[in-house]
């Protein structure tokens, strides 16, 4: 990550918080026509991201998991689904279940992940910038800039793309 980004991520505002959910409410009302491509936007942010000096998804937000994910990861340590759930599932209220801490009971000392070939499908997703339904998620991208410089990165060139194509037909 350049650290010019990383310096605006460090700093984002409540009143940037504001600004980007106005931006991401406009985006989500665009026409699908105007929309870049998601992919090239994800891939270019991320050719230019070193996530092993980060980390901070893995340090402050804990990972959804299916139950697939959980059947995989107890298979993997040798445990039963049960031992598992017991040891590190949280279960809400909704009946949503995630890891149960934060940072993450797998993140090692380097920031590498201790389990990655078969991690959660929800770590293997985050921050959901190459979704096709990107354009479209008001609240979660808002949030997901505040957890991840590259996701700011990506909300920025997605706005700048806007802005071009709208000061393209005045
Ligand atoms: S927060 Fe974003 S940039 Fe940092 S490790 Fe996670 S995905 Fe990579
Ligand atoms: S399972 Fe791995 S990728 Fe997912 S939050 Fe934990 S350390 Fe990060």
């Amino acid at each position: 990550m350049k650290p010019e980004n990383l310096n605006r991520w460090e700093n984002l505002t409540k009143a940037d918080y504001k600004n980007y959910l106005a931006f991401f409410k406009k985006l989500s009302a665009a026409p699908k026509s105007q929309s870049p491509d998601i992919e090239t936007i994800h891939s270019e942010v991320f050719s230019d991201t070193d996530c092993l000096s980060c980390a901070n998804c893995c340090k402050t937000s804990p990972a959804l998991l299916t139950k697939e994910d959980i059947k995989r990861i107890s298979k993997h340590l040798q445990i039963s689904t049960k031992e598992f759930q017991k040891k590190y599932v949280l279960e809400d209220v909704n009946g949503e279940l995630s890891l149960n801490n934060v940072p993450c009971q797998f993140l090692l000392q380097d920031n590498s992940c201790s389990i990655y070939e078969i991690r959660p499908e929800a770590c293997r997703q985050f921050p959901h910038t190459h979704d096709k339904d990107y354009p479209r998620r008001v609240i979660l991208n808002t949030k997901n800039i505040f957890v991840c410089p590259a996701a700011l990165a990506i909300a920025e060139k997605w706005e700048n793309v806007i802005n071009n194509l709208i000061l393209s037909k005045k």
